[in-house]
């Protein structure tokens, strides 16, 4: 069996990295926080055999699952991952509050926007009738002018 330089698992055991290591695809010596949270909340046995337990192409999806929930109960040592789920969810509801009282306010002005045109229409019509009413007053008095002319 060929070995080359150990994962971040192996070197945490002190141990030869062999090729079939099941933690070096995942947990690099580069960046050893990963295999350091997942091992500090879950334990290296427990990370090797739920890796062992999850079909190949599903097991990247498990560590970076595994690794979200370590880093957020390492973090928040009582709520963990919960503890974000709760802040998100709050941030859902106020949100929501926020949307809701824009909605009310944008239809808030936008019954004053049709309340003002619909006053302007009204404003406009009864300037038309005003006009129209004029027309045959102007006109008698072009009569009379017309009238006095004569
Ligand atoms: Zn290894």
């Amino acid at each position: 069996m060929s070995y080359r330089s150990p994962c971040a698992a192996c070197e945490f055991h002190g141990r030869r990295c062999y090729e079939n290591c099941i933690f070096a695809p995942y947990f690099p010596s580069t960046d050893p926080e990963r295999f350091e949270s997942v091992n500090r909340i879950y334990g290296a046995r427990t990370v090797g055999t739920m890796l062992q337990q999850t079909p190949v192409h599903l097991r990247e999806d498990t560590v970076e699952t595994m690794l979200f929930e370590a880093r957020a109960r390492i973090e928040d040592p009582i709520y963990g991952s919960v503890g974000i789920i709760s802040r998100m969810q709050h941030e859902i509801v106020v949100a929501r509050y926020k949307i809701a009282v824009m909605q009310q306010q944008i239809a808030y002005y936008k019954a004053k926007e049709d309340e003002a045109s619909i006053f302007t229409d009204h404003e406009q019509d009864s300037l038309d009738l005003e006009f129209d009413d004029e027309i045959p007053e102007i006109s008698s008095e072009d009569d009379k002018s017309e009238d006095k002319k004569e």
